[in-house]
Parts: C-alpha cells; structure tokens; sequence
C-alpha cells in the first residue's frame, strides 16, 4: 500500500500519542479505585479531579455539572430518559429532528413505548431546523428539546444558541439536549450562554479513548439515572469511573482547544480546497451546501453522492489506496436501513446507495487531501465504466 490517509474521522479518530501516553501512565501506575480512601485511590480520584476541572473550563461551567459516561449514547440516553422520567408530572411531550443520530432517535422510539408523545422536525436541504419552527413545536406540556450541535453525515451546523433562546422564550421549563458529539472539539460551545441544559460528548471522537463520554448537566436540571448502583458521580451515573478514559479525554481536548481557530482554519481550508478539487469532477454532488458557504457546515465532514458509483465499492476502491471513507454514516452503516439524514434532506433516491462521508480531523493535511482528490478523480471514470458493464 502507497499510504494511508484515514479520512473517517467522524467515525473515529486516532488516540492522541500524549492522551495514550498518559492513560498508560494511569493503567499502570495510578490504577487506584477513586472511590478507595487510601493513597491509590487518592491518586485516581485526584485525575478525576483534575480532568473534570479541565472539561469544566473548557465549557465555561462548574466541575459539578461534569459527569464522566461510556460514551456518548449513554450521554444521549441519560439527557432524553433520565430528563423525560424526573419531569414527566411537566408533561410528556419532546422534540426533536429527523436527522438525529440513532442514539437520539431510537431514544426517542423507547420513550414513545413509553407513553411519551415525539414530535420529530423536518429539515431543509441542507439537514437545518429554524429556531421559529422549534419554538412554533414547544407546547406548555413539551418537556425537553434535543436538537444535534453538528450533523454526523452531512455536517449541517444547527443554530444552537437561536434555538436554545426561542424555546426558553416559548416555555421556560422545557430542558433542551444537544447532541455535540460531533461538534464538541470543533466549535466553541458554553452551555450556559447557549441555554443548554444537557450536553452530550464523545472522548473517541476528540483523538481520546473510546468508551468514554461526557455529560453537561445545567445547575438545577432534574435528572433521573439510568444506571442504579453504587452512587458515583452524586448517584446520577453509578459505576466505578473510567479514570483513564476521562483523564485522556480531558487531555485530548485541552490540546484541541488550545490554539483552536487555527486549528478550525486549517479544517476550513482543507474542506474548500477538495470541494473546489472535486466539484470539477462530472457527477460528483457535495451535500448540504445549498447556497451555503463552507464555512457555515461543520469544518470536518464532507458529503460527496456521485453519479452511477456505489458507494460501498468506491469505498472499497479508495481502500485500495489506502484512503479511508465511509458510507454515509459508520455508526449506522453495519446496517441495511437508508440514512435518515439523506432522506429527510431530500436526497434523490438515486444517490441514496451512492453517497460517501469524507471526515477529517487535526492529524491530516492538505496533501492528504490532494491525495485524495486526485483518487477520486482517477477512479471515478473507472469504476463508472466498470458499473456499467
Ligand atoms: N451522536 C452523534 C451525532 C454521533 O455522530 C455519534 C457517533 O458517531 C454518537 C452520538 C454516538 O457516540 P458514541 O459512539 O460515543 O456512542
């Protein structure tokens, strides 16, 4: 193989050598149980300390309001069940978008069996719900909004804050959750200023560890758990930490955030520079930029449907080359159901089985993406050929 060029960033990343580094460092010296009174436990519980403060100065909120999950679902699950459970003498009515992941949408599924009433919003073209039609949804028995920060197939920014203000406007108690798993390390997000109350994000998205995520919970939010044990994290997500996982994760974004616009900015250049390389290529669509710029998408995924090409075997092809992509979304591509996010943009049926992700991430270059442009551009009329047959 010439190289690789791992472009599947939204999928996963790869663990930052510093984030792997000192998690090595907690497995294997600092491996105390934090809950433990004596020294070991000390030491574990003094990480914990630490990562949350970090994570805590990086949202612009308290330590308290940090609580260390799996993973991102789990963040989900607890914001929409734990949130729908503590406030339903408020009402059983929610909303959310179509084009939510399905750690939102399969969330959402369980608590409709749950006697709970879903509202599930259209999007435009461009996967974007307008904080008037949030607003003109909330009812005074709608007791929480969940609305993605970042789409994860088409890199849709929704207007958070505008949403955040016009539900509080609406109704004052409904809670809203946002989804940042794929906007959190590539935005600066401040729950508060947001009206956030629940915040969800995800360590292996941010070049941390898998199997660690993070929850934001707003001052006064009520919140039921999910998990019922031993009482960690104030009793609302039981469970012996992942010390390891939060400590990396902590690092992880704490080098994001440092020097971070220009980081964005050279995401920003990379996404104009292929999609001004390949928009010359014949029949090959970028999604989600209708009469947008790039710099109002998400700055690391890219929506490529291309004509008479399966996207299952140019991913192969690209393979081939050592160019990771994915078809539309990873997280629901072991799948055989269409993406929700295509459709509800009104994607054309036939690009629907044709459609990649491109997703990139701090560890790649503009060569990465010439390198990749220029794949695309000798493959193409290839596999065209080859299709046709
Ligand atoms: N939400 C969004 C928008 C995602 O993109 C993903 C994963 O891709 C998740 C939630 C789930 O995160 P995790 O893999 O940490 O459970």
């Amino acid at each position: 193989m010439e190289r690789e060029c791992y472009l599947d960033n939204s999928a996963t990343t790869r663990v930052f050598p510093e984030v792997a580094a000192l998690m090595n460092k907690i497995y294997l010296e600092e491996y105390g149980n934090p809950s433990s009174m004596h020294h070991k436990g000390v030491e574990a519980e003094r990480e914990l300390r630490t990562a949350r403060e970090t994570l805590a100065s990086i949202l612009k909120c308290e330590p308290k309001n940090i609580y260390f999950t799996s993973c991102g679902t789990e963040s989900d699950n607890i914001s929409l069940i734990g949130g729908a459970l503590a406030n339903q003498r408020a009402g059983k009515h929610l909303i959310t978008t179509k084009i939510e992941h399905p750690a939102i949408l399969e969330t959402m599924k369980y608590l409709e069996s749950l006697g709970f009433e879903v509202t599930y919003l259209d999007v435009d073209e461009n996967g974007l719900v307008t904080p008037k039609e949030v607003a003109d949804a909330v009812r005074p028995d709608t007791i929480l909004v969940s609305v993605m920060h970042t789409n994860n197939e088409i890199g849709s920014l929704e207007p958070i804050t505008e949403i955040g203000a016009a539900i509080k406007e609406k109704n004052p108690n409904t809670l809203f959750h946002v989804d940042a798993v794929q906007g959190f390390g590539k935005a600066r997000i401040v729950p508060k200023k947001q009206h956030i109350d629940f915040l969800s994000a995800s360590g292996h998205k941010i070049h941390a560890a898998k199997g660690v995520g993070l929850l934001y919970v707003g001052d006064g939010v009520k919140v039921k758990p999910i998990l019922f044990g031993g009482g960690q994290q104030g009793g609302l997500r039981s469970g012996t930490e992942n010390v390891a996982g939060a400590a990396g994760m902590a690092l992880a974004a704490k080098m994001i955030y440092d020097d971070f616009d220009s980081k964005i900015d050279k995401l920003y250049q990379m996404k104009e520079y292929f999609i001004e390389q390949v928009s010359s290529i014949e029949g090959v669509h970028v999604n989600g930029l209708h009469g947008l710029s790039v710099r109002q998408t998400a700055p690391h995924v890219i929506s490529l449907s291309i004509e008479g090409v399966r996207a299952e075997v140019l991913l192969h092809a690209l393979e081939e080359k050592g160019i990771y992509v994915s078809s539309g979304s990873a997280c629901s591509s072991n799948r055989p159901h269409l993406s929700q996010t295509l459709l509800a943009t009104g994607t054309p049926e036939q690009y629907l089985d044709s459609t990649i992700r491109i997703s990139t991430g701090v560890m790649n270059t503009m060569d990465d993406m010439t390198y990749a442009a220029d794949a695309l551009k000798e493959l193409l009329p290839f596999l065209r050929r080859y299709t046709r047959q």
